[in-house]
């Protein structure tokens, strides 16, 4: 099959190099400091007082933007070097996945070094259609350098391969073209032998809590091992249903068919200890807050076939003054 002729100014890119985007601020330790914090890394090379190393998976943050969008230091590149998706948008390769990434790392990099890096449009595959849809992988490498008055020294490079492509249409969307569309139903949860215990309970107005009969502790999402003690044996515990927010979001964009919109979604502290995601009803999303406690209710959707584990915030006044 020849390629399409829009193909080939966007395939003559390949190669191109764009210019230097640096680092704000040079290695530190305060930012190794956070960073390991953050990770959970506990290394003394990392940590120690003096000439610090920078743990190497951190290449890529030292020259990331700003808090805002596109906000890099002075002298940076103006340079797209996504130009090449950019130019394919227009012939309908709308959506883009990442598909992998790769750092390998040329040396260590030390306190004080100040970094830039580069980017090469190193490849576009052939065109390739996958469930997704049907587009170009494309491959872009970013080769970070250390500033030296001697000579710049590369530190490591960063390989990242997104598909950028057209989206297949849907089933639904081929074969039932005159039907007048069917009110949207919730996509169902995607139910493994780990997962089903949790939603054949939730069918029976229970909300289930795997347990692991070797050691006891509890956990949520479900899985086959225990992390804790790493045993494969396991029962299950029916929790109360009474839990705490203890974190959430209001989803706003995209508005999605059949969800309510703004969506509250909720992380929910157990009262047993475990934490899960969940819908949360009968409130309002401006008056949603951390640490208010909330109760858990079985409601169906999808005419019948499908019943979800929500929360509802408990009102204040039934509790609070006993
Ligand atoms: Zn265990």
């Amino acid at each position: 099959m020849s390629e399409h002729e829009w193909m080939h100014d966007i395939r003559a890119l390949v190669g191109k190099e764009y210019g230097r985007v640096y680092a704000w601020d040079k290695v530190n330790a305060p930012m190794i400091r956070q960073w390991c914090e953050i990770m959970g890394v506990d290394d003394a090379r990392y940590l120690k007082e003096g000439a610090v190393t920078a743990p190497p998976a951190m290449l890529q943050v030292w020259c990331m933007e700003g808090f805002t969008m596109n906000n890099y230091p002075p002298g940076s590149t103006k340079e797209n070097p996504y130009e090449a998706l950019k130019l394919m948008e227009p012939h309908g390769l709308s959506s883009v996945v990442a598909v992998n990434s790769e750092l390998t790392f040329s040396r260590d990099v030390m306190e004080g070094e100040r970094l830039y890096y580069t980017t090469r449009l190193d490849s576009i595959s052939p065109e390739k259609t996958t469930a997704l849809g049907t587009g170009f992988f494309v491959t872009l490498v970013m080769t970070f350098f250390s500033e030296k008055t001697s000579g710049d020294e590369e530190v490591g490079q960063l390989l990242f391969r997104v598909f950028k492509f057209r989206p297949a249409q849907t089933h639904s969307a081929q074969k039932e073209p005159a039907k007048m569309p069917a009110p949207a139903k919730r996509p169902p949860p995607g139910i493994s032998d780990d997962t089903r215990f949790f939603w054949e309970g939730a069918n029976q107005g229970k909300l289930l809590i795997q347990r692991c009969t070797a050691c006891g502790t509890l956990r949520h999402p479900p899985g086959p091992v225990c992390s804790k003690c790493h045993s494969f044996e396991w029962d299950t515990v029916q929790a109360s249903g009474r839990g705490t927010i203890y974190s959430f979001v209001v989803m706003h964009y995209p508005e999605v068919p059949p969800f309510d919109h703004p969506n509250p979604i909720a992380l929910i502290e157990l009262e047993e200890g475990t934490r899960l995601i969940s819908q949360l009803v009968g409130v309002k999303p401006g008056d949603v807050k951390i640490g208010d406690a909330v109760q858990v209710e079985f409601n169906t959707f999808n005419d019948g076939e499908l019943t979800l584990p929500q929360f509802r915030p408990v009102t204040q006044s039934a509790g609070a003054s006993a």
